[in-house]
């Protein structure tokens, strides 16, 4: 608990009107995609690096958590403040400082939204290719802190490939600089790629210098139905040995494709076992021609229907299948957890046909879609809290799954981190000399565990 005399320290560092300490305006900061809620203490919206420099000198003396808030969009629950404490909003961090056309970068503060960051980038011609589903709710800060993937990770990677530099607050008030503003630079430890990633436990993020490319001319969309999983997951890698690398292949597994038919009455053929969603960019020859082979592609590959974007219009529809894969599954179960696992791409078949066992195991459905480019794929564990079964088997279904991920060579977070909701899993992928370095390494920057606690590790 903060005393009443640290919050009117706290209110004299960031001044009058920038604290929030009533119950009834700390709501908004108790919760985050996760739906799960905590209370804070107190709410700040700090102005500037040195403000929160202030707050973290203040908070290792009083030794209160201080936890990094961007948008709130996590689903991991890394913003929640779950010992209480201080949530510390980048809200006022909002400023795109410059847009450098020669040099091919960006400087912009941590708390702009990273849609307003790819429009006024593509305005002038350029592309910030990091898209998270989120990408119109998300913040950079936040975006840098779980290391946001997305859907164009497979021609384009992911935020971290496009982090240059990072002014920070370190948990003990010092403020830093990381990196370089080229994209050459190996001078000392690359603190930048340890801060990418770090899930708010490492420092707070308040501006970034970030890599931007020229923007595609155009792209083209299309849409490819196959009978099964197997020959959609080999149509994928038949595309990548013609040497394409589509900006977009999403695939939908059976169980999606019948919910988004039943809920949107999008028109799929009812013997369609698995679809892939492909996305060409580039120059308009080399689009055309690469549209074209990867139609020719998926047809060698067992596709039974195929169809591509003449316009904007059509693409638009192409991508509501996609789109709604996630809420109209809401029909099978009143309740989710979703997972975001790994495997090599070519393994994707293997592990759509364990969720099928699993969910026979357990008696409830696994609709999995995602990103089959990357071997990224959501899955989604639907069960009804009012069923005591389903509701107690929920930990036993997602250790069977990342158990099963990890033996395929696999990972069991691709995007939305570890936070609170897979920390009692942490052990199964690190642990040993890596987990204790990874500890040592959080110690040395945060000695009082002040920043963020509870999140990746645990308690420590
Ligand atoms: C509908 C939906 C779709 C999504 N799709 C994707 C997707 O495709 N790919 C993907 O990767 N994620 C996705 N996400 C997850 C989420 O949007 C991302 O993790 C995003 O990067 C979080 O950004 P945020 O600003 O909302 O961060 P928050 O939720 O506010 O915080 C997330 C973490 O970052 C830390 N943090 C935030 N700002 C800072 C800062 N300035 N300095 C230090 N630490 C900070 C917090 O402490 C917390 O640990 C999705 C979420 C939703 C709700």
């Amino acid at each position: 608990m903060i005393s009443e005399t640290v919050l009117q320290e706290l209110s004299r560092i960031v001044g009058p009107g920038h604290m929030k300490s009533l119950p009834e305006d700390l709501t908004d900061y108790s919760k985050d995609a996760t739906k799960l809620q905590f209370m804070p203490d107190a709410v700040v919206f700090p102005g500037n690096a040195e403000e929160i420099s202030q707050i973290l000198v203040l908070a290792n003396r009083e030794r209160f958590p201080v936890i990094p808030r961007g948008a709130g969009s996590g689903i991991s629950g890394g913003a929640l403040p779950t010992k209480g404490g201080l949530v510390l909003t980048m809200d006022r961090f909002d400023r795109i400082l410059a847009i450098d056309q020669d040099n091919l970068i960006t400087r912009v503060e941590s708390g702009v939204i990273t849609a307003r960051l790819q429009e006024e980038v593509e305005k002038v011609g350029l592309f910030y290719p990091p898209d998270p589903a989120s990408v119109k709710i998300s913040s950079i800060g936040g975006n840098i802190a779980e290391c946001a993937g997305g859907l164009r990770a497979v021609k384009y990677g992911v935020t971290r490939d496009y982090v240059l530099g990072l002014t920070v607050v370190l948990p003990t008030g010092e403020i830093i600089q990381t990196g370089v503003e080229t994209v050459k630079g190996v001078v000392g430890y690359d603190l930048t790629r340890l801060i990418v990633g770090s899930e708010g436990t490492l420092a707070v993020v308040t501006s970034v210098i970030l890599r931007l490319v020229p923007k595609p001319a155009t792209q083209r969309t299309m849409l490819s139905f196959f009978p099964d999983v197997l020959s959609a997951v080999q149509a994928v890698s038949n595309i990548i040995r013609n040497r394409i690398v589509p900006s977009v292949m999403e695939f939908m597994d059976k169980l999606s494709i019948d919910c988004v038919r039943e809920e949107t009455g999008f028109p799929i053929p009812h013997e369609t076992g698995a679809l892939l969603l492909i996305e060409v960019d580039g120059h308009e020859n080399m689009v055309s021609q690469e549209a074209k082979r990867i139609q020719d592609t998926c047809t060698r590959s067992g596709a039974t229907h195929f169809q591509a974007s003449s316009g904007e219009e059509e693409a638009e529809r192409l991508w509501e299948a996609r789109r709604n894969a996630s809420p109209s599954m809401m029909r099978l179960r009143p309740n989710k957890v979703s997972e975001d696992v790994v495997v090599p791409r070519t393994r994707l078949p293997e592990l759509v046909l364990f969720l099928g066992q699993l969910g026979e195991k357990y008696g409830i459905p696994i609709p999995a879609f995602g990103h089959a480019g990357d071997g990224n794929l959501h899955v989604n564990i639907m069960y009804d809290e009012n069923v005591r079964q389903e509701k107690e088997n929920v930990g036993a279904v997602v250790k069977d799954l990342f158990r099963k991920v990890i033996n395929m060579g696999g990972t069991i977070s691709g995007e939305h981190g570890i936070g609170i909701t897979k920390a009692p899993y942490l052990d199964m992928e690190i642990s040993g000399p890596s987990l204790d370095l990874m500890v040592r390494v959080k110690k040395a920057f945060d000695p009082n565990n002040i920043l963020n606690p509870g999140k990746i590790f645990g308690d420590l």
